[in-house]
């Protein structure tokens, strides 16, 4: 697409979210990890939620997911958004057992369906948005109407 850039708010930045936020604008997804029991989580934060150990690491993330769950967003607080409505809001389940909320781009809202599989935005579109933003797998997630593997008849 050759749409003018957005300039959507930038997120609030801290010691605890910075690493992602820094790699996000390389293209990349980095997931916190925990040096105690090695399971990554999401959102980032300062203690594991598994074992409450301090000072999770950081591990690049493959960037492919399958959508757990879903909303379109139709009518957006924030005007920014209004002329890119529905917008497609996913529960993203990573490869890697971590559960993100994400916007997912680049397919027909009403065609969405639980089970389409999805992947990192890559740049330089990733640049467009301040957050980890995916677009649906062209192989088995592409949002175009057809069947989807959880339909059922
Ligand atoms: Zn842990």
């Amino acid at each position: 697409m050759t749409e003018a850039v957005r300039h959507y708010s930038a997120p609030a930045q801290d010691m605890d979210n910075r690493p992602m936020l820094d790699a996000w604008r390389e293209g990349r997804l980095l997931l916190p990890v925990c040096t105690g029991c090695g399971r990554s989580f999401f959102y980032p934060r300062p203690l594991c939620p598994h074992c409450w150990s301090a000072a999770p690491d950081w591990r690049q993330a493959s960037g492919r997911g399958m959508i757990v769950s879903f909303s379109i967003v139709r009518r957006p607080n924030d005007p920014v958004f209004c002329e890119e409505a529905p917008i497609i809001l996913g529960e993203i389940m990573l490869e890697e057992g971590v559960s993100m909320l994400a916007r997912i781009v680049g397919g027909d809202a009403d065609c969405v369906r639980s089970g389409m599989t999805v992947e990192l935005l890559p740049l330089p579109d990733a640049l467009r948005y301040s957050l980890p933003t995916f677009s649906f797998q062209a192989a088995t997630g592409e949002a175009s109407g057809a069947a989807t593997p959880t339909e059922t008849a």
